[in-house]
């Protein structure tokens, strides 16, 4: 982070400052919310939570080192006040973006921005120091704490933005106003909060409306493949960079093969050249996150050929999304439990087919232990329903359903499709799941492991581990 004087802190954000004894007293950063991360110099943002009011904490801040805190009263120890917390921390990280002149890279769509982030970051490391957001901080609190992590020699900042409604991108865009946005795709993620696809399209197209025109150097990098994204570009100033298989797409990918592992290869086709790319990365819906990324590199310059080798050896992205490890006795776990959409449970169950091929032909077995999708409202028997005939149709061994209603859909759809019997279960929870799983495994079977966020099924993939 820059160094800030308080009162450069109490103008920026329109606070008052209180018990300050020293008026030389500066933020060095970083800015934290949890005061057990502070660092002499931190700048300790209190929150009024529910649970937890971190005003009580203010105190324990200052003695482990923190400058002051950013408060919404007085505390007793250096601070600067203001109304609201959360909209002061975005002033910060506002002005402190505008004075460092870093380059903003934003991502948004349903599935896939936090593996496309880190593949981004990975990539733009490579031409120039670079700070992005760890794991998923995508929201209006996360946004500006990673933003106020950029210093001097910071040369790009990747952002994640999450969408929960109209007008949120819009606000997260006048935060830290990027230069180039990334539309990956829209789906049915949050169908149940946002009404529609046509709506979800109309929240995640703010990013491209935010942009600055084609003359000060806005890019729109948008799915050539998906209608509802490619049509973005009439909603914005900026110039149009469109990625994906479709022929007319600048970067491009073509050959795409997968290995026995379901890991991609393809020939990379941009604008200056080609290159060829073999991913470590699983599942072929990384060949659509690899080419946002290459998109954004080459705009800001990275040849083609560091492009498709960074590419290549990027690997494991951030915790259980794909986890793949196999076990000593020879059976694979694919811990891929920390969400799950309609399209990212497709994606995983294509994944998991392909993985299974070189074990199904050595006796080995695929199974998909599946548990709830979040946030489907109306749509979610349908999309419940059609997972599990996707499961049937792809030839997956095994279906293992977990978790209540949903996961009653889930099995109704494969058995629906295929007339199973025993190839599918319903199980109520982890542990019921567990259980069956540790009688029935044998080496060479290959185990996906998904479901939303809230179902916590990592737990399965990690006990299952765990039995080695
Ligand atoms: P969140 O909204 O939870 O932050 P996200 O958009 O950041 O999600 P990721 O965390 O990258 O997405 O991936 C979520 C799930 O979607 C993972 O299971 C991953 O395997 C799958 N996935 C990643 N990229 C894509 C894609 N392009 N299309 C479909 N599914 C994808
Ligand atoms: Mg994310």
């Amino acid at each position: 982070m820059i160094a800030l004087s308080l009162a450069d802190v109490a103008a920026i954000v329109g606070g008052q400052q209180h018990d300050i004894p020293d008026p030389g007293l500066t933020v060095t950063g970083p800015v934290v919310i949890d005061s057990r991360e502070v660092r002499p110099g931190s700048l300790f943002a209190a929150f009024a939570g529910e649970h937890v009011d971190g005003h009580d904490f203010a105190e324990r801040a200052v003695a482990a080192g923190a400058t002051a805190v950013l408060a919404s009263r007085p505390v007793g120890v250096p601070a600067v006040v203001v109304d609201d917390v959360v909209a002061a921390l975005g002033k910060l990280a506002r002005a402190v973006v505008e004075r460092l002149g870093t380059t903003v890279v934003a991502l948004t769509g349903s599935a896939g921005k936090t593996s496309t982030k880190d593949l981004v970051a990975q990539l733009l490391t490579g031409i120039g120091p670079t700070v992005w957001t760890p794991g998923s901080l995508n929201n209006e609190i996360g946004l500006p704490l990673t933003a106020l992590r950029a210093d001097a020699g910071t040369r790009h900042l990747v952002l994640e933005m999450g969408a929960r409604g109209i007008g949120h991108i819009r606000y997260l865009t006048e935060l830290t106003p990027p230069r180039i946005g990334v539309v990956l795709n829209v789906g049915t993620a949050h169908l149940g909060e946002f009404g529609g696809r046509e709506q979800i399209a109309q929240a995640k197209g703010e990013l491209v409306e935010s942009l600055p025109g084609e003359a000060d150097g806005g890019i729109a990098v948008l799915n050539a493949d998906d209608p509802l994204v490619r049509a973005m570009s009439a909603r914005t100033k900026a110039r149009t960079v469109l990625f994906g298989e479709a022929a007319d797409a600048h970067v491009r990918a073509e050959d795409v093969r997968l290995d026995a592992l379901g890991r991609p290869s393809f020939t990379l086709h941009t604008p200056t050249g080609c290159g060829n790319v073999t991913m470590r990365l699983y599942g072929e819906h990384h060949v659509s996150n690899a080419l946002a990324a290459a998109a954004v590199a080459h705009e800001l310059g990275m040849p083609v050929s560091e492009i498709a080798s960074a590419l290549s050896g990027a690997g494991q992205l951030s915790r259980w999304r794909m986890e793949v490890t196999e076990r000593a006795d020879g059976v694979t776990i694919v811990n891929d439990a920390y969400n799950a959409n309609p399209e990212s449970m497709r994606a995983a169950l294509r994944a998991l087919v392909a993985m299974g091929e070189a074990a199904q032909a050595r006796g080995g077995r695929t199974w998909a232990v599946l548990g709830r999708m979040a946030e489907l409202g109306e749509e979610s028997l349908a999309e419940h329903d059609a997972v599990g005939r996707l499961a049937v149709r792809l030839n997956v061994s095994k279906l293992v359903a977990v978790g209540g209603r949903e996961a009653a859909w889930l099995r109704m759809g494969a058995y629906n499709e295929g007339s199973w019997g025993e190839e599918s279960v319903h199980v109520s929870d982890a542990q019921a799941a567990v259980d069956l799983l540790r009688s029935e495994l044998r080496p060479g079977d290959v185990v996906l492991v998904k479901a939303s966020r809230s179902v916590g099924l990592e737990r399965v993939a990690e006990q299952l581990l765990a039995l080695d």
